[in-house]
């Protein structure tokens, strides 16, 4: 099922971009604000800030909608997913509906759902940040091994793992160690770097405190690994932005700061697709291109009248970045570009499961 929903999405980018017209072909949805752990680094700053979640009915009328509008693939996401009573039940109308599906976790309850959810989730991307101790101190003191029991869980309901690191100051250093655990593991790693975090439910601040300096070299080694052979995910392409991009201390360039840059370092940058090909649901139902535009435009709710279609129609008509150094937003943008070596990396990733 999963590859022929693969190749149906590929046509449908292919149609959209031929005819120029935009749909929600993939759309990332955090399905609740609530978490069952406060790591340090979260961008939400979840269960502690954003509670609100929609119910089970407008989620359900929100997928047949999508459904409808041409979603091919859907990720949940929270907060913490697994934290809903009804995550289950979700799972399965996505399923019904047709869509591709990948569930972002941090593990703590994977194994309540596993037996429920293996048929029907096509990749487990699993929170993991470092050694156990710098793993625990981010999050909490005895996830590490939750972690580890969660991998084994996923691999006996055969279930497709990423072991998903978001590097900040704690684990700069632990990059080997987690690439090396996911090849003893047999699964994949991937990487991306902190962003700014949203600080109640409409303001951003800045979340990066290392140099410039510090994260290229951390990226330096990513690409150094993957170049070896290590199970590195994401596209050289968009490691290779974030090695180019020219402050971390702005994680998006608009139209204007794309101007100023010299030839070179602009052919470096991913164009985004987002809110074209793609967008991100919030928890409370709010429609934007992606998490990193969260509080920072007035975007549409799929509660409104217009529904999904009329947030998502919103989107057309506002003025945002063109770029960021995010290094999983620039592989959505590069499979919505149809990147050729993307395309495959993703299909392979689905190969294989059902
Ligand atoms: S460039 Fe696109 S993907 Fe990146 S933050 Fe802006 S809207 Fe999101």
């Amino acid at each position: 099922m999963s590859l022929i929903n693969k190749v149906r999405l590929g046509s449908s980018l292919l149609g959209s971009k031929l005819s120029g017209h935009s749909a929600p072909l993939i759309i990332n949805w955090a399905i609740t604000g609530k978490c069952n752990l406060r790591c340090t680094h979260c961008y939400g700053s979840y269960g502690r800030v954003q509670n609100e979640e929609l119910n089970f009915d407008t989620i359900t009328k929100t997928i047949d909608e999508a459904r409808e509008l041409g979603t091919k693939r859907i990720t949940i996401e929270g907060g913490e997913p697994l934290v809903r009573q009804d995550v289950a039940e979700i799972i399965a109308y996505i399923s019904k509906a047709g869509m591709e599906m990948s569930l972002c976790t941090n593990g703590v309850l994977l194994g309540r759902y596993a037996e429920k959810i293996k048929d029907k989730i096509d990749l487990v991307v699993l929170s993991l940040d470092g050694t156990e101790a710098h793993h625990d101190k981010i999050r909490v003191a005895g996830n590490f091994k939750k972690v580890m029991e969660a991998i084994e869980t996923a691999k006996q309901n055969k279930l497709r793992v990423l072991l998903f690191s978001c590097l900040i100051d704690e684990n700069m250093a632990d990059i080997d160690y987690l690439v090396k655990l996911a090849e003893e593991k047999g699964v994949k790693s991937a990487f991306n770097i902190a962003v700014s975090k949203l600080k109640g439910t409409d303001k951003r601040e800045d979340g990066l405190k290392l140099s410039d300096e510090t994260y290229r070299q951390a990226i330096g080694r990513v690409i150094e690994l993957k170049s070896k052979g290590a199970p590195i995910y994401y596209s050289d392409r968009n490691f290779n932005q974030a090695l180019c991009w020219p402050t971390f201390s702005s994680e998006k360039l608009f139209g204007a700061d794309i101007e100023k840059l010299q030839a070179a370092q602009r052919k470096t940058l991913v164009r985004c697709f987002a809110g074209k090909h793609f967008c991100y649901i919030e928890s409370s139902g709010g429609v934007y291109p992606c998490y990193q535009t969260v509080g920072t435009l007035p975007a549409g709710n799929i509660k409104d009248a217009g529904g999904l279609k009329g947030a998502f129609e919103k989107l057309s008509k506002l003025d945002y970045c063109k770029a960021c150094y995010n290094v999983t937003l620039s592989e959505l943008n590069l499979q919505c570009s149809l990147d050729i070596k993307s395309v495959l990396k993703v299909g392979a990733n689905y190969l294989g499961k059902k």
